[in-house]
This record gives structure tokens, C-alpha cells and sequence, in this order.
């Protein structure tokens, strides 16, 4: 395989407030190849957004800080880069999907002056610039583009000016795009063209995605391999198969076990019990303890150990020990008999 297009090694991120400091991220790690999309789910405060905002070089900074880690982009070292070095690479060769694309835009400035500005500023000529912008709102679907050149904002619909946002983020021709839950403000019609538009500019372009998203359907829409998020940390990552169909962590099944199957008419609904814990002091072993019916002594104590499952198919659980798995019947045989919620 080729080498990564994005490197993320045992990034941390923390928040200094009044109350302390916050551990939003606490040691991520991930690859991301030219062409593929992964996405990162989880419950919101999860980290994230967090993440993709530090491989951005969107950090606030104070009160954040990337405390930890590294994060290689075409084998540069993104976390020494100097706010004036990464302003060269925002919206250049890592470019930034949001999610509500009326705050994303500009009110006062038409969608054409939108659309150049960046490659303008990237010493494009004006006369290539509005030929690319053009080009660009024919590949995102909007109809009479030269018209909407001359439009503002509001006078388009939701999924036109998500189409628009797209368009901005693709115009440079970045290598990488991170899209923040693009589809949430989107009703599902428009949600399910975005989508499908997003499957074809990737096939055409070949551009790398990061999508992050609580939406279990999107993923399974757009994703190649699936990250899963809690409490600061990825405790669970593979392929849309293994995330969907074998899934191994706690958390993971539960998280599919709460989503809406229209498919299953009498399933019940499973809200995962309990919240997620306080990031100002973390748990010293499992975050997940608290709400995990499989949980033993030693989860409370030590961190769970990464275990590879199988090629790509990364598990954080101790559960993954040979040792645990007389106490998982137990568990399994209460649950049957109705003893656990
Ligand atoms: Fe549950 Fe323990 Fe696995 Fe955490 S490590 S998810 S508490 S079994």
C-alpha cells in the first residue's frame, strides 16, 4: 500500500478553563490514504470534532492546546508549523466542510466573490479563477451557474448552499477534506443527494475524506473504514464490514443498537444507560465502565489495550483478553434471563 496520506500518532488535546483542564483528546491515532474516506463517529463531546479541527490547525489557541502527539500530512509535521505556515495549507491542500452552511458563508458577499477568493489569493488570474468557479458549480450540480455567480447566499436554498460550501472546499483542488457533520442541517432528500454527490467527486477527483458524523447512516453511505470515538479516544476502527457486522467493542454495539432499524419493526430501541465521563478527570482505566454491561475489576483500573482483531480491525477492550471470556457468558446468560437492563 502506498504511504498515508495523513498521519495521526497519540494526539492530545486539552482546554484550559476555570474550572481545569479539559482532556478533549487523549491519544488518537489513525492513517488516512489518498482516496479514502474514514469517518469518525460518536457521541457528541466525544472529541471528535476536536480532532479534526487539530489536523486543521484550527486549535484555538488559548485556551487549547495540542498537548501530545503528532500529525504528518505529506510527511510534513503539521504540529510545529507556525499559525502564518499552516495558513498556507488551510483551505489549500486540507480544506473544511461545516456543518451549517448559512454560518459557513459570507451574507454580505455574492457566491462568485466567495467562490475565487481563496484561489485569487493563491495568485490565480481573475478571468481562470471565475472559469474555475463555474466549473466547479457544474461538478457540485448547480443548474445556470453563471447566474449563481451573481447570487447572495440567501437567496439560495439549504442544499443549494451546502452545494456551494462543497464547492468552496474543492476549488483548490485540496488533497484532504474534512467534513464536520455536513449533512445535519439538511432535510433527507437533500441529505441523500449531498451525499451521493459527495461518493461522485471523490471518484472523480480522488480527493481523501475525513467525515465526522453521530449519523450511523451517513456512515454507512460514505465511509471505507469507520473510526469510533469515545471520550477522547478511538476504542474501536475498521471497515464499514467489520464495524457494522462484527463489531467487538461494548460501546460500538451499543451505538448500533440505538439507532432506528426500519427494517426491524419490532425491535425495541436500546438507549445506551448513563453519560459519558467527566473529561476534566478522566477515568484511569475504561471510560466506558460506567455504562458497560461486561464490565470487570480490572476495566476500572487499568487502560484497555489496543488488540488487533484482524488486518485493520483495531479493538480497545479488554474483553479482547483470553481471560475474559468465562465472564462474558456469565453476563450473556443474565442479560438472557432478564437480570441486566
Ligand atoms: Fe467494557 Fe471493560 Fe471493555 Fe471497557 S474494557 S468496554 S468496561 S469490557
Amino acid at each position: 500500500m502506498d504511504k498515508p496520506l495523513l498521519e495521526v500518532n497519540d494526539l492530545h488535546v486539552a482546554f484550559k478553563t476555570h474550572g481545569g483542564s479539559v482532556k478533549a483528546v487523549r491519544g488518537v491515532s489513525f492513517t488516512l490514504h489518498h482516496g479514502e474516506t474514514l469517518a469518525i463517529v460518536g457521541e457528541s463531546g466525544c472529541g471528535k470534532s476536536v480532532t479534526s479541527l487539530a489536523v486543521m490547525g484550527l486549535i484555538p489557541q488559548p485556551p487549547g492546546k495540542i498537548t501530545a502527539g503528532s500529525i504528518r500530512f505529506k510527511d510534513r509535521e503539521l504540529t510545529r508549523f507556525k499559525s502564518k505556515e499552516m495558513r498556507k495549507i488551510q483551505g489549500v491542500d486540507i480544506s473544511m466542510i461545516f456543518q451549517d452552511p448559512m454560518t459557513a458563508l459570507n451574507p454580505t458577499l455574492t457566491i462568485g466573490t466567495q467562490l475565487t477568493e481563496g484561489i485569487i489569493q493563491n495568485k490565480t488570474a481573475r478571468i481562470e479563477a471565475r472559469q474555475k468557479a463555474l466549473n466547479m458549480l457544474d461538478l457540485v450540480g448547480i443548474p445556470n451557474p453563471k447566474e449563481r455567480l451573481k447570487q447572495y447566499p440567501h437567496q439560495l436554498s439549504g442544499g443549494m448552499r451546502q452545494r456551494i460550501v462543497i464547492a468552496m472546499a474543492l476549488i483548490c483542488e485540496p488533497d484532504l477534506v474534512i467534513a464536520d457533520e455536513p449533512t445535519t442541517a439538511l432535510d433527507v432528500t437533500i441529505q441523500a443527494q449531498i451525499l451521493e454527490l459527495f461518493d461522485r467527486i471523490q471518484k472523480e477527483t480522488g480527493v481523501a475524506m475525513i467525515m465526522i458524523t453521530h449519523d450511523l447512516g451517513v456512515v454507512a453511505k460514505v465511509a471505507d473504514r469507520i473510526a469510533v470515538m469515545y471520550a477522547g479516544k478511538i476504542v474501536e476502527m475498521g471497515s464499514k464490514r467489520d464495524i457494522f457486522y462484527r463489531s467487538e467493542h461494548p460501546y460500538t454495539r451499543a451505538l448500533l443498537n440505538s439507532v432506528v432499524r426500519l427494517d426491524l419493526p419490532s425491535a425495541a430501541l436500546k438507549p445506551i444507560s448513563g453519560t459519558p465521563p467527566d473529561l476534566f478527570s478522566p477515568p484511569v482505566g475504561c471510560a466506558f465502565a460506567d455504562r458497560c454491561p461486561f464490565a470487570m475489576e480490572v476495566c476500572d483500573r487499568v487502560q484497555p489495550p489496543s488488540a488487533t482483531v484482524d488486518d485493520h480491525h483495531i479493538v480497545d477492550c479488554w474483553l479482547q483478553d483470553k481471560r475474559a471470556s468465562r465472564f462474558v457468558q456469565k453476563v450473556e446468560k443474565k442479560e438472557n434471563e432478564g437480570e441486566l437492563i
